[in-house]
């Protein structure tokens, strides 16, 4: 049966893969009316940095020739995704939301978005997000913040769609597009898919290549799936997956059928549930919905065990030496000589261009990383810092490991708060960094995180709960992940007001 374009655009990875498969609707069909929801949304929302209408409708004809011919399809076949503005894709401007990549298009493409395109997924865009990624809300883009698709019962305030996958999260979340990529070095995929109300997953350190992706953190940056559902992101993790001998990080694994074998009957598993995330004053909504998921998970079969994850408290600082050291050499490479922008004064010499292109071509809160990491690896103070916060990620690592003696997977909060309203945060750095408290650890450690929406709050806003697993274990975060959603019973959805 025909559907309407907004039908259409209601469907997720799974629903749109087996409608195509089985010829109820073409990929074309599917790509032209994400297309149009785009175009509409955008205005609203600018959850896209660039449109590519056209790399859509062309990855749908040629899904929708195969079929016709009889060829197989692949995993992704006839899903239009977004693709965040930190892959790099061949002929088509890759920014990572700054000026310094403002007019940047890659001669090659990212290994994972190489391996959507080849599984049939098409492109919608490069999606918005905080500038080279650093960021909880998106604020830091050059090209505009996002705004979420969500609002506060009974307001119209602006709020944060997180960050920085924030254009991924608000694109699925408003249903403009079916699924998008992220990248989360310290929960910018989960952060974001908790306040939209979508799943999102990180997987192990070294499933997903690197190469092409622009790099924050390389010892902490992983892509990911971002969708509706549990299923659609197993469909879309198995698709970015695997083994890549030009990412000298990457895991020399096969990719495991995560979707053939979700199950969420956890009758045998040990869930821990970490001491230390219940923090002083937590927000009651917060605190609520995790006891809910508790419960869940226990009606699902599971046995909860209390544990300790005592170095919880040090997580947050060590990240924010770790994470601008590694960015500040990272960034070393964008001096106007090589790509990018150039920005040369009159009679200036190397050192004034180098100068002139970095105060032009960098964000305020890129500036401020790169200032933080040169500072904590300098002489004077590496020891004190640098080296310290590397010892503190190895006592994360093990507080995770030694629970994992007991327990096959950890539940706590995704975030601290639901979404906070645009402008709220920007002005004070620290309390935008200490919304990512439940999220760094797992990012020390490498191991596979997953957020799954588990209700609203007092004001109507979504909130996640996360599912940290053992590393190479998404299959194991993934069950207990479709084990809350089947119970949670999420189905809120922003009203449509663009
Ligand atoms: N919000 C964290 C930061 O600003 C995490 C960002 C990310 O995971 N890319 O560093």
């Amino acid at each position: 049966m025909p559907k309407t374009a907004s039908e259409l655009t209601d469907l997720g990875v799974a629903a749109i893969r087996e409608g195509v498969a089985k010829g109820e609707f073409t990929a074309v069909e599917v790509a032209g009316a994400f297309n149009a929801a785009v175009a509409a949304a955008q205005p609203a929302l600018n959850a896209f940095i660039t449109l590519t209408p056209e790399k859509a409708l062309e990855a749908a004809a040629a899904v929708d020739a195969d079929r016709a011919a009889g060829k197989p399809l692949g995993k992704m076949a006839g899903v239009p995704i977004g693709m965040k503005d930190l892959f790099a894709t061949t002929g088509t401007k890759t920014t990572a939301a700054s000026n310094i990549l403002g007019n940047f298009v890659p001669p090659y493409e990212s290994t994972v978005s190489q391996k959507l395109w080849d599984a049939g997924a098409g492109m919608l865009g490069k999606l918005n997000l905080d500038q080279f990624a650093m960021g909880s809300s998106n604020e830091t883009s050059a090209f505009g913040n996002v705004i979420s698709p969500w609002r506060r019962e009974g307001s119209e305030a602006q709020l944060a769609p997180g960050g920085s996958s924030g254009g991924s999260s608000a694109a699925v979340s408003a249903r403009i597009a079916p699924a998008a990529t992220g990248t989360d070095t310290g929960g910018s995929i989960r952060q974001p898919a908790a306040f939209t109300g979508i799943s999102g997953i990180k997987p192990t350190y070294g499933r997903c290549s690197r190469w092409g992706i622009v790099a924050f953190a390389s010892s902490l940056d992983q892509a990911g799936p971002m969708a509706r559902d549990v299923r659609d992101c197993a469909i879309m993790l198995e698709a970015m997956a695997g083994f890549d001998p030009k990412d000298s990080t990457s895991l020399d694994k096969p990719v495991p059928d995560w979707e053939a074998n979700l199950n969420a009957d956890l009758r045998g598993k040990k869930v821990g549930i970490p001491r230390e995330y219940r923090m002083d004053g937590m927000d009651a909504d917060v605190a609520r919905v995790w006891d809910e998921g508790i419960a869940w998970l226990k009606d699902a079969g599971a046995e909860i065990v209390d544990i300790n994850l005592a170095h919880t408290k040090y997580a947050l600082p060590a990240y924010y030496i770790i994470a601008p050291a590694e960015a500040s050499s990272n960034l070393a490479r964008y001096d106007g000589v090589r790509y990018g922008l150039r920005d040369l004064p009159q009679g200036a010499g190397l050192q004034d261009m180098y100068a002139a292109t970095r105060a032009a071509g960098f964000g305020p809160e890129v500036k401020r990383r790169i200032m933080i990491g040169t500072y904590v690896l300098s002489a004077g103070f590496y020891d004190a810092y640098y080296t310290q916060a590397q010892k503190v990620r190895t006592l994360i690592s093990r507080d995770f490991m030694d629970a994992f003696q007991t327990v096959d997977v950890i539940l706590a909060p995704t975030a601290p708060t639901a979404a906070f309203g645009l402008g709220e945060m920007v002005s004070d750095p620290l309390a935008m960094y200490l919304n990512d408290v439940f999220a760094v650890p797992a990012s020390l450690a490498g191991l596979p995180a997953m957020s799954v929406p588990a209700g609203l709050d007092r004001q109507g806003l979504p909130l996640g709960l996360q599912l940290i697993g053992r590393p190479f274990d998404e299959q194991g975060v993934l069950d207990a992940g479709l084990a809350i959603e089947a119970r949670a019973g999420f189905t809120a959805r922003p009203a449509k007001w663009w």
